[in-house]
């Protein structure tokens, strides 16, 4: 098993580089934004609930998100080879529930790749976004609170993977082939 975080603000590209990672590495993602989101278009309870965090730029609460997440390694076998987790864990809290959860299952996080991309360009590719996406969260008002809460809230997982030893950062500006190689380079050697 081995397992991936992609780690990022809002915007930071974790999604477009996951993709090309399952291709690379044949991991099976786990994209909580998606999932969250394919709750919502289905209209289930669970996604009437994170609607309500979700379109205000808000984090839906840490239990019912492990417990989410935890469901979903629990239901698909296939994560038993390795995952890339992208948008999870989102604060200290979830990565010390991940940590449990994979040490449960003989495993651990091997590496976490951090996009690291300026505000300025963030909020530029996610007010671009917001044009096509029709998501509730690419607004102005709603990019600018995702950010407060990634800096409060998320940021600061860095400090908290690198002093597991595993924080590998990225810069996550210029051409999606060019990250994605940075990317490999980066994670050269983590498998062990
Ligand atoms: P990117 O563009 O880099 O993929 P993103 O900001 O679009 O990043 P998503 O991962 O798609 O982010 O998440 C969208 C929203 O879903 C978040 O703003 C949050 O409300 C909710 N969400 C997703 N993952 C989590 C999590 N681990 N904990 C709490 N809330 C989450
Ligand atoms: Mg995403």
């Amino acid at each position: 098993m081995y397992n991936l975080v992609v780690f990022g603000a809002p915007g930071s590209g974790k999604g477009t580089q996951s993709a090309r990672l399952i291709d690379e590495y044949g991991l099976y993602h786990i994209s909580t934004g998606e999932l969250l989101r394919d709750h919502i278009a289905r209209g289930t309870e669970l996604g009437k609930v994170a609607d309500t965090y979700i379109s205000k730029g808000n984090l839906i609460p840490d239990d019912l998100m492990i417990e989410i997440l935890e469901n979903t390694l629990n239901t698909n076998p296939d994560t038993a080879k390795g995952v890339i987790f992208d948008g999870f864990p989102r604060t200290i809290e979830q990565a010390e529930a991940l940590n449990k959860m994979l040490a449960k299952r003989g495993s651990k996080v091997h590496a976490v790749i951090g996009l690291e991309v300026a505000d300025a360009e963030l909020i530029d590719r996610l007010l671009k976004r917001g044009l096509e996406s029709g998501r509730s969260d690419d607004n102005i008002d709603t990019i600018n609170q995702r950010l407060q809460v990634y800096n409060k809230q998320t940021a600061p997982l860095r400090d908290y993977y690198i002093s597991e030893g595993k924080y590998h950062g990225v810069k996550g500006s210029g051409s999606i082939d060019d990250i994605f190689r940075a990317i490999k380079d980066e994670l050269h050697g983590t498998e062990e």
